[in-house]
């Protein structure tokens, strides 16, 4: 019983002063802060790829009635963390990729692999279509921009030049590790 209480007691406890953004609502039973190449810092999955509860997605056919899909992964973590790329990329326009991922997305193409890669929601891109981007390389900080639920990074991997139909489980490439 007292196991029980404790446990109960660590669901309820807010988040530490300073660590989280209030309007994060998390969609997964993962409470695990992750690192990976492609992000400063230890943070937690807000919003997993694949069918979903959360309200932000239309009705999807793949998924249970009323349940959108996410195209993406989403990390939450505070506004203005720095966004690293994980590999070696060229930066394309982002004119085709709509409103949702705000209005600053960067978009990364590699050639070897035949995949784009769409980092939605940044705050500030310090790169622009055309430059070459190297692993490691700080190109944009983590934002809010057309996300209701906050700053975060929604990352999504495509075919190279494909639509959002062909966005594929991206969690191999944001390659993350348990801190
Ligand atoms: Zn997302």
């Amino acid at each position: 019983m007292a196991f029980v209480v404790a446990v109960l007691l660590a669901l309820a406890l807010p988040a530490p002063a300073g660590a989280g953004d209030p309007r994060w609502r998390f969609y997964t039973d993962d409470r695990t802060a992750y690192t990976s190449p492609w992000y400063a810092g230890a943070h937690r999955i807000m919003i997993p790829y694949g069918c979903t509860r959360a309200p932000y997605y239309a009705p999807d056919p793949r998924c249970a009635p009323h349940r959108g899909f996410h195209h993406g992964i989403d990390i939450a973590m505070p506004c203005g963390t720095m966004l690293r790329a994980g590999i070696g990329a060229w930066v394309v326009r982002h004119d085709g990729l709509g409103p949702a991922y705000g209005v600053n997305p960067v978009l990364l193409r590699n050639y070897r692999r035949h995949i784009d890669i769409v980092i939605g929601h940044t705050r500030r891109g310090f790169v622009r279509p055309g430059d070459r981007v190297r692993p490691g390389q700080v190109f944009a900080r983590a934002g809010d921009s057309a996300a209701p639920d906050g700053c975060h990074l929604h990352f999504e991997v495509r075919d190279q030049g494909g639509g959002l139909s062909t966005a594929r489980w991206p969690r191999p490439l944001l390659d993350l590790s348990a801190r």
